[in-house]
């Protein structure tokens, strides 16, 4: 799975965009099939879809992504390559289309270099969709983070890059402290809820580029890339503060919860469950410490 996806686009998001490359998989082969005719038959006669020079923009696809996509999708390499493959395509098909209409012979190679790009652009439709459909069942139905699966699969990728980049990174897990007694008394809803608000208030706080996942019913796994141990613990103290001071309001009254938080170094000297495993020793010495504070886990020797 495709990490930087999966850092832009939520579930709904993920849902729509993969619509809309369907749709533009599907237009841009019906659009092939009336240029091809007016080609092949001699008798072209071509609509602006084909012959207007900001075709690419008026198309569905072109409306969407010049007009209604979000910057970060729309400056991803993914999108940007559909992009110019699909400007040139339009700006090429254009071409063949004009000298059809006046009559002048299109040379075997402007119409390779036709096709070429339409088969590029609908290889890369197909292979953003396929990447967006695994991404789609990666989020977690209550809280829309990533799953724990997705998350394994993004901490591995993770971590070979870590690795071959010798960067730091920093992993966390974060739990709800005595979370049993709020289900105890208000319910499972509430406690569903609790999990929800607090997965939202992870995401307001972190960088757009952490990684969140719901590891266990309560109980999150952070990932925080470019950061070192010091710079790990102050973002997680600062969340930690925010997430004490935020009242959840619901009819049964007003809750308040707090969490713990166990964080490590990812050490890619060593596999990554050990680090997971450190992290998690971690967080047991939050709770033995009374909760609503954090543990850094002591550094492996080599
Ligand atoms: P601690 O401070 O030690 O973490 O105590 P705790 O009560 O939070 O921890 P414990 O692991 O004993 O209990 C976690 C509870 O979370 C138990 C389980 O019933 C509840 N739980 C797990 N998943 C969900 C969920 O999806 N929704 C709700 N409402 N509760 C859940
Ligand atoms: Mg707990
Ligand atoms: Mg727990």
């Amino acid at each position: 799975m495709d990490r930087s996806l999966a850092l832009i686009l939520d579930e709904d998001e993920t849902q729509r965009v993969i619509n809309t490359l369907e749709r533009a998989d599907r237009n841009h082969q019906l659009w092939l099939r009336r240029l091809h005719s007016g080609l092949i038959t001699g008798r072209p006669a071509f609509t602006d879809d084909i012959l207007d020079p900001a075709a690419h923009q008026r198309c569905k696809f072109g409306l969407w992504y010049y007009h209604e996509a979000a910057g970060v999708i729309r400056e991803h390499p993914h999108f940007t390559a559909i992009e110019s493959l699909h400007r040139r395509m339009h700006d090429q098909g254009r071409l063949l289309a004009g000298k059809a209409q006046e009559g002048r012979a299109i040379r075997e190679d402007e119409y390779a270099h036709f096709m070429d790009l339409q088969k590029g652009l609908c290889e890369r439709l197909v292979g953003l969709r396929e990447e967006l459909q695994v991404l789609r069942y990666s989020f977690d139905a209550l809280t829309g983070t990533l799953n724990r699966q997705a998350c394994e699969l993004l901490l591995n990728q993770e971590f070979a890059r870590v690795s071959r980049e010798q960067e730091t990174c920093c992993l966390s897990l974060v739990d709800i402290d005595h979370f049993k007694s709020i289900n105890d008394s208000y319910g499972h809803m509430v406690g569903d809820q609790v999990i929800k608000t607090l997965s939202g208030l992870l995401r307001e706080q972190l960088r757009p580029y952490d990684t969140i996942c719901r590891y266990g019913g309560e109980e999150f796994l952070i990932s925080l890339p470019n950061t070192d141990l010091a710079q790990a613990e102050e973002i997680l103290e600062r969340l930690r503060r925010e997430i004490a001071g935020r009242e959840i309001g619901f009819e049964a009254g007003d809750i308040r919860v707090t969490v713990s938080c166990g964080l490590a170094r990812l050490d890619t000297r060593v596999p990554l469950a050990e680090t997971v495993r450190r992290a998690d020793e971690a967080l047991y010495a939050a709770k033995a410490a009374g909760r609503n504070c954090i543990r850094v886990a002591a550094e492996t020797c080599c």
